[in-house]
């Protein structure tokens, strides 16, 4: 009888054999359907697997025609998952694939939960540490890929296992912030004229922090449709905002194609039970080569310690709860963290930890919007 698996099936390698009922069982999350979503959706729906949940908020634009090869010219302006998920039926219509056109904040807990394994092909640092934390709090592995121009890496974070993102956080993207409560508009004018954006009004600037743009973080990542509500702010405006703070990056079919291959390989490996080559891969297209890392997980990594390995804060008695707030912000570059306290009551911030009745070897919560849990943390009054 044929078979559509056939070929594949034939794979036995260092004791595993290739087990496709096990692929027919399977979901695989993927957040991001650009260049590398569309391979990678692509290769896992050829090879068999029983669903695909594909998260994306963006439209198809003329631009990602030269390396999203789910998309076609009459899809211009649709969104992605959509385009994405009518190709990928046609190419295997066995696969069952269920469709977010939303950010991944927004895709409920319930999902990330069906996923045996999630993909990331975000271009952006903070979609990665969300799904990152997502991966860990909930223990699901977690395949994350980049590119930029000719060089791209893939990540396999098995939580508690291999390195998680906030083990080795990327350094250019270590930055700290101020707790965002005592921030004023004039911070961010001050930041905005560091990227040379100029003539935004000072009306512009105050309604912009109303509503919660209170850095220039929070202006790359915002959606035009929010912006444009705005009296004075039009999407051209917005669109040199947003290319000044962040500049598209280079980006090419053929580096895409081969780090999403890897990133598909090494998602079926983690689902089929066949051995991990690294932690990291890392592909250079000038040279050929690859290199990879093998790096150990930090016992002390605020994000995936385990419970006895819980880094403690350590805290001055007389400290307020904004000092705790700035220490942890600077800390673990978490720009607006809110900490909760028994019950995760929202403490006031100029109360001081004494007061409020904390005590050593208590835990606190730390909430942020970077994170997609609380995260428990032991305080150390000193
Ligand atoms: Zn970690």
């Amino acid at each position: 009888m044929e078979d559509r698996y056939h070929r594949q099936k034939l794979v036995n390698v260092m004791g595993v054999a290739w087990d496709q009922d096990r692929l027919l069982n399977s979901t695989a999350l993927i957040a991001g359907v650009g260049a590398l979503g569309c391979e990678s959706a692509k290769n896992l729906a050829l090879m068999g697997l029983k669903k695909l949940i594909i998260i994306d908020n963006d439209v198809v634009e003329l631009s990602n025609l030269s390396r999203q090869m789910l998309f076609r010219d009459h899809d211009i302006g649709s969104p992605k998952v959509i385009a994405a998920e009518r190709e990928l039926k046609e190419m295997n219509p066995s696969i069952e694939v269920e469709t977010h056109y939303e950010s991944i904040e927004n895709v409920p807990i319930e999902k990330f939960q069906e996923a045996d394994i999630f993909l990331s092909s975000l271009d952006n640092f903070e979609g990665r540490r969300y799904l990152n934390s997502l991966a860990v709090s909930i223990n699901k592995p977690f395949i994350d890929a980049g590119t930029h121009g000719f060089f791209g890496h893939v990540r396999v974070i098995i939580p508690h296992v291999t390195p998680c993102y906030e083990c080795y956080p990327p350094k250019e993207k270590q930055r700290i912030w101020c707790s965002l409560r005592r921030r004023e508009p004039s911070d961010l004018i001050n930041e905005l004229e560091q990227y040379k954006i100029k003539g935004l009004t000072t009306q512009i600037i105050e309604e912009l922090f109303s509503r919660g743009y209170k850095t220039e973080l929070d202006l790359k990542y915002a959606k035009l449709k929010d912006l444009i509500s705005i009296s004075g702010v039009t999407a051209g405006l917005v669109e040199s905002i947003q290319e000044k703070i962040a500049p598209k990056l280079p980006a090419i079919l053929t580096t895409n194609a081969i780090i999403a291959g890897i990133q598909s390989q090494e998602t079926l490996k983690v689902l089929l039970g066949f051995p991990r080559t690294a932690e990291m891969y890392r592909y250079n297209g000038i040279t050929g080569g690859f290199d990879y890392l093998n790096r150990e997980r930090k016992e002390n990594c605020w994000l995936c310690g385990t419970e006895d390995e819980f880094p403690q804060i350590n805290v001055d008695s007389n400290a307020t709860v904004f000092d705790l707030k700035v220490q942890i912000s600077q800390r673990y570059a978490i720009p607006d963290p809110e900490i909760a306290y028994k019950e995760y009551f929202p403490l006031g911030e100029e109360l001081r930890l004494k007061d409020v009745g904390m005590k050593s070897s208590e835990n606190i919560y730390i909430i942020s919007k970077h994170i997609a849990t609380p995260k428990k943390l032991k305080l150390n009054i000193v």
